[in-house]
Parts: structure tokens; C-alpha cells; sequence
């Protein structure tokens, strides 16, 4: 439990779930309405949801974002000032994708592989009519429609034909570079979050919403009562009716269930010998498979590897275990420095987003036609049941500043709805 207020059975607005979105909620409403009571009540025990900062065994001062880590947008990403405001550092070393240091990019077959990933994203911004899959862009029978697979599960979480022209096109993280919070995006969200009267291990099964007046808000701890509700629970857990809403909110449902999270996990790999690879560069597992991890060598110098996979090959390695994970990994790089890095490599830390179970995926996509249902998703019900997170968000969707802007969204009109009342 985290600065309970010791009461909270009955309050003005319970929040549900303690991740970015849910955060930026409380933390907007205790900014402008103190008059307010606010309570937010979090399955895990835990915040952050999809933000988690954990520590690299053995050196403590090194932090592993097992979920989010890149300040996407950073000169517009609400967090990087937060960050500055809360005293952590952000690292403004470019990544890869914008400057900063590869592995592979001066040999032909780089180069070639760039031009033809070039081209598939200028045909996808090109798309016009009717809404399709990522893979209909695909040029057949391209020699290097592999890679442009692997880094679309990296984008999306999901196999190319899975997810839909018009939201990838929507996605705009907006303008600046992409930096980091060197003691962890995770533990700045955490940080944020502290101020925050909330309860941890409280899981919601069910808002029953059938009067007017108060709602009720059963609990594995009990049943509680509120004005407004703000609901921020992933897709998956809303598409898989974790969540009764009495009566049924069947329009929310099915808008989940078509904007499902796409699976990407991470895998810490520690270095016995740091210098044993470049810092801060990026590579490639391979440059033709679609099933491939991508890499960051010791990201910001720290002695470790972090190893990044996407839709199918992130679930058959979840399933298989951490075992099998590192050492798809460690023969990736074995591929690129010789075998001898083998004997370099342990295992440090790992996520299991699908299997997280009051999560269940890593961020949200659109399968083709349904990009419009992130709006019917954010839409409050009833001017009392509102919802936020990052699948709520028209261009900022699968981030965490995403999911920031949609809880503050959300918290502006649970304010304007009790200025009504009133
Ligand atoms: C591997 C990975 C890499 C990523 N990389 C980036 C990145 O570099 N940059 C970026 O911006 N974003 C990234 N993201 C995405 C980003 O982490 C998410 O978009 C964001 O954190 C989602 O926040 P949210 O508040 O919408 O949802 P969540 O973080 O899922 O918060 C919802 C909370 O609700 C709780 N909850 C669920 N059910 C219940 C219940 N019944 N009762 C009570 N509580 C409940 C959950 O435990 C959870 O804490 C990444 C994610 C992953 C997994």
C-alpha cells in the first residue's frame, strides 16, 4: 500500500490500475481538484504496469526496463520533463534508429536491405483507399521481406497481417529525438506515482453501475464506492471481461477485443568482461529472417546485452522459457563475435508480458478497419465510467507518454462532469 488515505471505501473517483495512464490521472485530479477524493487501486504489487525498472543483479545502479524504455517524441513526451522535475537524468544518446551507433550499415547488403526497408514504409504512407493489413504492402517475393517482417513485430508486436495500414499511419509518438531516463522509465513512472493514495494487490472484478449515484466496485479486498469510475486496464484485460461491467458495456468490449496487444519481450543478457563488445550499439540478429531479436550491446555502457523480440517469435520463446530465449540470443550474437561471447553471457533478467496477468501483452495495435475504435474506447459512459491508457490514444497509442496524455485527458473530464453536478 502506497499513500493510502486510509479511508477509501467510499470516494469521489476510483482510478483502476497503477500504470502510466492511471498515474497521470490521479496525479492531474489531485492537481486540480483537492476538493476531490481520489483512490486508485492497482491489481499488482506494484506501479508502473507496463513500466518496470528492475535492477541489474549485483550492481544496483544499473536499471533494466523490462517494458518501456525509450522517451519516444522526447521533446513533447510529457514524462521527459517529469523526469527533470522528480531529479533522474535522461540520456540523450541518439538511438539506434536516429543516428546512433550500428553494428551493420556499411556493407552492400546493408545498404540494399535499407533501400528496400525505405520503400516499404514510403508505399505504406502512400496507402490510400481502404484499410488493410501491413503485409499487402509487402512488394513479393523482395529478397528482404524478412527483415522488414522482424522490425514490424517490433513496432506492432504482431505479424504483419495482423495489423491495420491506417492506425500505423495515425501513430505519430510526435516531434524529437528519442532519449532514455538513465535510472529507468519504470522508476520514474513508480516515482510519480508516489504521491498517489492507492492500494496495491486490490484486483476490480466488477463495477456494477445500475443506479444512479454511486457505483459499486467489487474487489478481491471488498466492495467500494464511488462518483466516477476511470477504468485504464490493457485491452486484452478489458477484450477478456476481467472486468464485469452491470450492466454490460458490450461496445467497450469488442473495441478491446479488435485492439488487441501485440507481444514484445526483453531479455538481459550480462557481460562477464564488458569491454568484450562495443557500448551503446545496435544490431540486428539477422538481416534476412523475420524471426530475429534486434540488440542493444551495453546500453548506456552498462555491462549488459539488451535483447528485444517481437509477435511470434517473442510467444514461442515466452512459452519456451528463459532457457531457450537466451540461448536463441546468445547464438544471434555468437553469429556475429564467434563463439567464444558465449562464454560471456548469463542471464540477468527477463519479461513474460503475455503471461503478466493483469496485463497479458506489451502495447496495443489495430487489426485492419478498427484504428477508429481507440476513439468508442476512450469515450466516457454515462458521464460516469470513463477510460484511459495507451490504447485510447488516436496517434500515441503502444507508448507510455500515450497512455500519459489519455489520463490526464480522462482526468480533465471526470473534473468537468463533477463541475456539472455540482
Ligand atoms: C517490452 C516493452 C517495451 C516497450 N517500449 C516502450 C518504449 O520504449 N517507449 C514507450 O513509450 N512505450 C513502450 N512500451 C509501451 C508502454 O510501456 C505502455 O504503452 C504503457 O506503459 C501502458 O500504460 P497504461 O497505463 O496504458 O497501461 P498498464 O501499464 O498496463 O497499466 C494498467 C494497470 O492496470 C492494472 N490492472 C489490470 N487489471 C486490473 C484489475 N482488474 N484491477 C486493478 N488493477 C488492474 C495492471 O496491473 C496495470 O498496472 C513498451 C512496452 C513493453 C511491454
Amino acid at each position: 500500500m502506497s499513500g493510502d488515505n486510509g479511508k477509501g471505501a467510499d470516494v469521489d473517483v476510483v482510478i483502476i490500475g497503477g500504470g502510466a495512464a492511471g498515474i497521470a490521472a490521479a496525479r492531474r485530479l489531485q492537481a486540480i481538484r483537492l476538493d476531490l477524493s481520489i483512490l486508485l487501486l492497482e491489481a499488482g504489487d506494484r506501479l508502473g504496469g507496463r513500466a518496470w525498472t528492475v535492477r541489474l543483479p549485483g550492481a544496483a545502479d544499473v536499471a533494466l526496463d523490462l517494458g518501456c524504455g525509450w522517451l519516444h517524441g522526447a521533446r513533447t513526451n510529457a514524462w521527459t520533463d517529469i523526469a527533470e522535475e522528480v531529479g533522474l537524468t535522461v540520456d540523450r544518446t541518439p538511438a539506434p534508429w536516429s543516428g546512433g551507433r550500428r553494428l551493420q550499415q556499411n556493407d552492400a547488403e546493408t545498404q540494399a536491405a535499407q533501400e528496400a526497408i525505405g520503400a516499404f514504409f514510403e508505399r505504406l504512407d502512400s496507402h490510400e483507399g481502404d484499410d488493410a493489413d501491413l503485409a499487402a504492402v509487402l512488394e513479393p517475393g523482395n529478397e528482404w521481406n524478412g527483415q522488414i517482417r522482424a522490425i514490424g513485430t517490433y513496432i506492432t508486436g504482431a505479424e504483419l497481417e495482423r495489423s491495420s495500414v491506417v492506425d500505423y499511419n495515425r501513430y505519430d509518438p510526435g516531434p524529437g529525438p528519442d532519449w532514455r531516463v538513465r535510472q529507468g522509465y519504470g522508476t520514474l513512472i513508480s516515482v510519480y506515482g508516489r504521491p498517489v493514495p492507492a492500494r496495491l494487490g486490490v484486483e476490480v472484478s466488477r463495477i456494477d453501475h445500475r443506479h444512479a449515484g454511486r457505483i459499486g466496485i467489487e474487489t478481491n479486498q471488498g466492495v467500494l464506492s464511488a462518483r466516477a469510475v476511470l477504468v485504464t486496464v490493457s485491452t486484452n484485460m478489458l477484450a477478456a471481461e476481467k472486468i464485469a461491467f452491470d450492466p454490460p458495456l458490450p461496445e467497450k468490449t469488442q473495441a478491446a477485443a479488435r485492439l488487441p496487444l501485440g507481444l514484445a519481450d526483453k531479455l538481459f543478457l550480462g557481460l562477464a568482461h564488458p569491454e568484450a563488445l562495443p557500448p551503446d550499439t545496435h544490431m540486428l540478429g539477422s538481416i534476412s529472417r523475420g524471426a530475429t531479436g534486434t540488440y542493444q550491446l551495453r546500453p548506456l555502457g552498462a555491462p549488459v546485452v539488451e535483447a528485444y523480440f517481437g509477435g511470434d517469435l517473442a510467444h514461442d520463446l515466452e512459452r519456451e522459457g528463459g532457457e531457450a530465449a537466451f540461448s536463441f540470443a546468445a547464438d544471434e550474437l555468437a553469429g556475429q563475435f564467434g563463439a567464444d561471447i558465449r562464454k560471456e553471457l548469463s542471464l540477468a533478467a527477463i519479461s513474460a508480458w503475455a503471461a503478466a496477468p493483469h496485463i497479458g501483452g506489451s502495447y496495443s495495435y489495430a487489426e485492419p478497419g478498427a484504428s477508429d475504435l481507440r476513439a468508442v474506447l476512450a469515450a466516457p459512459h454515462d458521464e460516469r465510467i470513463f477510460f484511459a491508457g495507451e490504447a485510447c490514444s488516436r496517434s500515441r497509442y503502444s507508448t507510455a507518454h500515450g497512455a500519459y496524455d489519455t489520463g490526464v485527458a480522462a482526468a480533465d473530464r471526470i473534473a468537468a462532469s463533477f463541475s456539472r453536478k455540482a
